[in-house]
């Protein structure tokens, strides 16, 4: 499943090719995805100039000249793929249409965006720009992680005298928007911090560390989204998808990667997902 970093990746790869350009053509090959799509969203795509195009936690929003804003969520599964691209960047022709190709955006500049989903938990939707915080997938999501608002007093102030395992808080979309499984493990890994400790029992002082921790986590795994972008304009043209190497996540049973540490990884369950952290590391 795409997490914040992927979707950005995603952004930054359709922004070149979308920004400042007309869709001269939107296809939308069903009625649905996770949900109906909006009544006549071809039409009302047709014709639009992306003025821009923004993250809010993992969902990616193009503000359009019609004053209405596209929400695009890539789901589980949901890839998209650029060719065509008369700037060079993405060199490959158009490809062949797939059984999974649901929604289809020709540029005017020649590039064509296609968004390929197999298991359809995918989103789109499409709302007035100026009420775009107020859709009801953004309205309640706390501060982005890599913005100012997320801040040390934030966190400090909303883990403070929680009962609940920190991980589960980091999780919790209302405190912090758009972090996932895999990077609240490698988040708290960095921190020294074990995932089922309870936020009461940490220190104001640990909880703060999180919080450069955490964008560190997320910048880095942009700058390697960053770099695989570059190889895929040479390759199929699909975004967002990359090798990023995890110091905790999905490594069970493998040696911890911090120096002297010789202990292995271990995984537990917490609320359904796995968990993967140190035990001599994190406490
Ligand atoms: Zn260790």
């Amino acid at each position: 499943m795409p997490e914040l970093p992927e979707v950005e990746t995603v952004r930054r790869g359709l922004a070149p090719v979308m920004e400042g350009q007309v869709v001269a053509r939107a296809r939308v090959n069903r009625p649905d995805l996770r949900w109906p799509f909006p009544e006549r969203m071809a039409e009302r795509l047709t014709g639009a100039r992306v003025l821009q195009l923004r993250r809010r936690s993992k969902y990616i929003l193009a503000d359009l000249s019609t004053d209405e804003t596209l929400l695009i969520h890539l789901g589980m599964s949901g890839r998209m793929l650029v060719s065509g691209d008369p700037l060079g960047q993405f060199v490959h022709a158009h490809p062949m249409p797939e059984k999974h190709d649901h929604v289809v955006f020709d540029m005017e500049n020649g590039a064509r965006v296609t968004f390929n989903d197999p298991r359809r938990f995918g989103a789109m939707d499409l709302m007035p720009t100026q009420a775009a915080e107020a859709h009801p997938l953004l309205a309640r999501i706390g501060p982005e992680p890599l913005g100012n608002a997320f801040t040390e007093s934030h966190l400090v102030d909303r883990l403070k005298g929680r009962n609940m395992p920190v991980k589960s808080a980091l999780l919790d979309q209302k405190i912090v928007a758009g972090l996932g499984n895999i990077y609240v493990c490698e988040a708290l890994f960095r921190g020294g911090i074990h995932p089922a400790r309870r936020c009461v029992r940490i220190s104001a002082a640990r909880i703060s560390a999180l919080v450069p921790i955490v964008r560190d986590v997320l910048d880095d795994a942009i700058a390697a989204g960053g770099s695989s972008l570059r190889d895929f304009r040479q390759a199929d043209g699909e975004l967002g998808y990359f090798q990023h190497s995890f110091d905790v996540y999905g490594r069970e049973g493998e040696p911890c990667r911090a120096p002297g540490c010789t202990s292995t990884i271990e995984r537990i369950v917490q609320s359904g997902r796995s968990s993967f952290f140190c035990p001599t590391c994190q406490r």
